[in-house]
């Protein structure tokens, strides 16, 4: 039998020995009212990787049991994104599919005497229900006849009532010290055309009730769910017990994904969306599975970091740096080198000729071992970045200086020799001059120098617009759980850079790194192309 590498796993590998499940038959159960999220992530490779590792089945299983959120365009979506992942499931179903058996399942309640029609509004309801410490009150409506909740029942379906005028109540126990027992509702009146049912049924179930049934129609043996569905196993076990099901399906629970700088809930993102605080769903800066992938991280990486970060029963939080270094270890090893600066400085070599270029060798990738370079073209005219000169440079400051040294990676030693401010004090122009024997590869100047800054060859280089991406939250704890005030304005930085035309005539899907600045690929926007950042190199996870 396969290792176990988690406690579900653990679970599974004991039931399958002593006989209690033959095979292993999961489901993924998005609700289809917005995109999916890293913390989907999660739970999809969770689902998915316990069918292949036990070589069982997995559903893509739709909750749609509350019409008012849910669209066809979400359910696309949430397909795509898995298949982006790499997963394939068994059988694509709806909680809609059974919303007939859901119907007849209530019925049989109501049969047993195990369900009433009720005719308290939501407010009664939620007020008598009682508190951790105190019972709850019985509803005065709980012990109507079955003949007489059969019939309620059937009206309610025929329309013959108002929203909200009456609902089916299971009967359990007002006095359980789990309050998700005290006679919960198991179906509503809501007239709300439904994406898959139109208006075929006013009544709706309520997910604690439908998902146990939908998933033993489907044959599923493990319920991996969250932990804030712990308390109400009692209600899943309740509906499977009093309904025979067998095999009953097993919920077992485990803990939420949480990231800093990051807010997972649906509900959250897709305000950001609605009030115009990212470009949709896909916005690189979105948490989304759309907004990872359109950000240009590969699905292997967080799969790779679903894998990692484990499944256990104890809710934490894991840092964003750690996700960003999972992405920057891929990149290292796949991304192709380049170079482009985000803030031009002009830079003239006064010594090197007039009207001269050469070609000069770059490597395109040093950490592939294959050594490949390509050529690069060098000038006298260059950009170099405004960041990587400082007019009044720090101790041990390795970049460009007046009168100092610094590598032009791949090319030549420079040093600044004069600096011409524009009207405001800024930096407009670096006078320098190279030293001839430098050349990379070929160093007999006997120069040492500790810098290597990026340049781009003026005559050749292509102007770009270059965005860079903070966090869409601030780390910092608010008390409340308004999330806009943890907003941060500048997620989004644009600059007009350079690059050397190599990226931009290459093929749009490669990813490059920039020296010391992070890794980017080509992005298409309204009026364009756009260069986006897709992880700094900046590493400031705490190893
Ligand atoms: P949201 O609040 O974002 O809508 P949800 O839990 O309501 O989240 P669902 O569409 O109901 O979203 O979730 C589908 C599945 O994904 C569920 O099994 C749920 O437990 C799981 N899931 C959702 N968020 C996370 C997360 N942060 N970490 C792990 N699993 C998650
Ligand atoms: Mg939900």
């Amino acid at each position: 039998m396969a290792e176990a590498t988690n406690f579900i796993e653990q679970i599974i590998n004991d039931e399958l020995e002593n006989g209690v499940v033959k095979s292993v038959y999961t489901r993924f159960p998005p609700e289809p009212n917005g995109y999916l999220h890293i913390g989907h992530a999660k739970s999809i490779c969770l689902n998915f990787g316990i069918k292949e590792k036990y070589g069982g089945k997995c559903n893509l299983f739709f909750d749609d049991t509350n019409p008012s959120k849910e669209k066809t365009e979400f359910v696309e979506a949430i397909k795509e994104d898995i298949k982006w992942l790499g997963f394939t499931w068994d059988k694509e179903t709806y909680a809609s599919d059974y919303f007939g058996k859901i119907y007849e399942f209530a019925i049989e309640l109501i049969k047993k005497g195990k369900a009433f029609v009720c005719d308290m509004t939501a407010e009664e309801i939620s007020a008598s229900r009682g508190t951790l410490t105190e019972a709850g009150k019985e509803s005065p409506y709980r012990n109507r006849s079955v003949e007489e909740n059969l019939e309620l029942f059937k009206a309610m379906k025929d329309g013959k009532f108002a929203d909200g005028e009456k609902c089916l109540r299971a009967k359990i126990d007002m006095a359980s010290p789990n309050i998700n027992m005290r006679d919960p509702v198991i179906y509503r009146i809501l007239r709300q055309p439904h994406h898959r049912t139109g208006n075929t049924w006013c009544i709706y179930p309520m997910y604690d009730y439908a998902h146990p049934i939908c998933d033993y129609m489907q044959g599923v043996t493990h319920s991996l769910c969250t932990l804030e569905f712990e308390d109400h196993r009692p209600l899943y076990d309740w509906v499977g017990i009093e309904l025979g099901f067998s095999p009953k399906p097993r919920q077992i629970e485990f803990a939420r994904l949480n990231v800093t700088n990051l807010v997972m809930s649906k509900r959250y993102l897709k305000k950001l969306v609605e009030d115009g605080s990212v470009e949709g769903w896909d916005d690189p800066r979105m948490p989304t599975l759309a907004g990872i992938r359109n950000r240009g991280v590969p699905a292997e990486v967080l799969k790779d970091f679903c894998g990692r970060i484990g499944v256990s029963k104890a809710n934490s939080e894991v840092q964003i740096s750690y996700l960003e270094a999972c992405i920057r270890e891929y990149l290292n090893e796949h991304a192709e080198r380049a170079m482009a600066v985000l803030k031009p400085v002009k830079v003239t070599i006064a010594n090197y000729p007039d009207g001269m270029s050469e070609e000069l060798d770059f490597e395109i990738n040093p950490k592939d071992g294959d050594g490949k370079t390509r050529k690069i073209t060098f000038s006298k005219n260059i950009f170099i970045d405004a960041d990587d000169f400082s007019v009044a440079p720090p101790p041990k400051y390795f970049r460009l200086k007046k009168d100092g040294y610094v590598r032009l990676k791949s090319a030549f030693i420079i040093k600044c020799d004069d600096v011409i401010f524009g009207d405001n004090g800024e930096v407009k122009e670096l006078i320098c001059s190279y030293v001839p024997e430098s050349k990379s590869g070929n160093d007999t100047s006997g120069i040492k120098v500790k810098g290597v800054v990026q340049w781009v060859n003026a005559d050749d280089a292509v102007d770009v617009k270059i965005r860079k991406y903070g966090y869409l939250l601030n780390d910092e704890e608010y008390p409340g759980q308004d999330f806009s005030e943890r907003m941060n304005k500048e997620s989004l930085k644009v600059f007009e850079g350079k690059v050397e035309p190599y990226v931009m005539n290459n093929s749009a899907d490669k990813v490059y790194q920039f020296i010391r600045t992070g890794y980017f690929k080509r992005f298409a926007v309204k009026d364009g192309e756009v260069l986006s950042e897709i992880v700094s190199l900046k590493d400031n996870f705490n190893k």
